[in-house]
């Protein structure tokens, strides 16, 4: 049996960090097994759904390095919702219901002020005929609810182990509107039985929408794959996540500039016991990945945690991981230049900045007090090609002929070679400015 899991976002909206967690877990559990991942567009809504929300969740999902093995989206599928939903109606699982949302809304007031559970009472399986052609006749068309058995339904969730839902508390799901479109329900379990799917990896919110689901399949004839129901994230300060999407967006962390390795490696270990640790490749994270490590505590997500890990992350990296971006950058060619400058990176794009300190123009900084001190830094230079050594030969030659040390012997080449008072180790940018460079700028000459 081949694993498979999919992801299921509809597209009404961009994807946050809460969504990246469950296509992360979907994925790294299908990967961990040599399974299949799938990305399907729960757009059933078509009011809500557009066409760019859909491309935008593809773009974030090549961003995070989750490639899918196949996609398909609800809306080509109504057919086969159309001939489960007979399905159902011929077993006498689907009945139509003809309350106004406002009816259904007095009935919950009034159940709830009795005391009692809100939970549907089945009224409309009583309608005699005549009652159903009243409403017919003002014009009313019928929602459906599929009918639950009343019994229990346990099942063992990979994350929060037996799980019982009594159906008899649960009020029928409406799977269909009035207006003939559908609810999520449904087409989920239509399309998780079509697809094969394995293992069901989503949030705790359906648990309860999974005792409904079982029952459904099982009415249809399939089988119900594996659950795990993982905790929600909530912000750090305890808040809900979603009320700020906006703020959390992976476009948002995308055009904020951090490695998606950084969020992937914060995600995929918070809300377990596991320290986060800074994950280079995804490869690393599937191996380590162990769905029964997830606690059933909400997860806490901080940016700063991935501002800090991407920092991490950068330090560690490998030239060779890095190297094509760099290429695309203009940077020096060789891992002499990525291995001395990595070390004072937040962001990958930083590097920019640190290129633009060797080719310049740079407009050097040197103080009063400094003047002559650099002067007799310029006289001193090593001659031709400058090197890694260089940096050390020449400030220990300063360093004796001139008795200055510390600070003041290394800050004012520092400012001269690249205007600032702050950067990579002089070591290696020297070689990188060069020679001719380093004589304009020392002589106070931008360049
Ligand atoms: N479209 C559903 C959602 O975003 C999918 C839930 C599921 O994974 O079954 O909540």
């Amino acid at each position: 049996m081949t694993v498979r899991t999919r992801f299921a976002p509809s597209p009404t909206g961009n994807l946050h960090v809460g969504n990246a967690r469950a296509a992360l877990f979907c994925y790294l559990f299908a990967k961990g097994q040599d399974g299949q991942f799938i990305l399907r567009m729960d757009d059933t809504d078509e009011a809500r759904s557009t066409v760019a929300f859909a491309e935008a969740i593809k773009t974030d999902l090549a961003w995070l390095g989750l490639d899918y093995d196949e996609t398909f989206k609800q809306s080509d599928r109504f057919d086969q919702y159309e001939a489960a939903f007979e399905k159902l109606k011929a077993q006498g699982l689907v009945y139509a219901c003809y309350e106004t949302p406002d009816e259904l809304d007095r009935k919950r007031k009034r159940q709830l002020a009795r005391g009692m559970p809100p939970v549907y009472d089945r009224a409309a399986l009583q309608l005699t005929d005549d009652q159903i052609e009243t409403y017919a006749e003002e014009g009313r068309t019928p929602h459906y609810r599929f009918k639950l058995s009343g019994g229990a339904i346990v099942w063992n969730d990979m994350v929060r182990g037996e799980q019982k839902i009594e159906t008899a508390s649960l009020s029928d799901p409406v799977i269909r509107r009035a207006d003939g479109s559908w609810l999520y329900t449904l087409p989920s379990v239509v399309d998780d039985i079509d697809s094969k799917i394995t293992h069901v990896i989503r949030g705790e919110d359906h648990v309860t929408n999974s005792g409904a689901q079982i029952e459904i399949i099982e009415s249809l004839g399939g089988n119900a794959p594996v659950f795990a129901h993982f905790s929600l994230m909530l912000a750090a300060d305890g808040g809900a996540l979603s009320k700020r999407i906006g703020s959390l967006s992976l476009a948002d962390l995308r055009d904020s500039g951090v490695e998606a390795m950084s969020l992937n490696s914060l995600i995929a270990r918070l809300g377990t016991a596991d320290a986060v640790e800074p994950v280079q490749h995804m490869a690393t994270l599937i191996d380590g990945f162990d769905m029964s490590r997830l606690g059933r505590a909400p997860a806490r997500f901080d940016a700063e945690d991935v501002t800090r890990l991407n920092a991490r992350i950068l330090h560690d990296m490998e030239y060779g991981d890095a190297a094509p971006r760099l290429a695309d950058m203009g940077a020096p060619e060789g891992a002499g230049f990525w291995d001395g400058i990595k070390g004072n990176l937040t962001l990958f794009a930083d590097v920019t900045d640190i290129l633009h300190l060797i080719k310049g123009p740079v407009s050097p900084v040197i103080e009063a007090e400094d003047q002559d001190y650099v002067v007799a830094a310029l006289d001193a230079l090593p001659q031709g090609e400058l090197t890694e050594a260089s940096w050390s030969e020449w400030t220990q030659a300063l360093k004796q002929s001139t008795g200055r040390k510390g600070r003041g012997l290394f800050m004012p080449l520092r400012q001269a070679l690249t205007g600032q008072a702050h950067g990579p180790e002089m070591q290696h940018l020297l070689p990188l400015i060069g020679y001719d460079k380093a004589v304009a700028r020392l002589q106070g000459k931008e360049g």
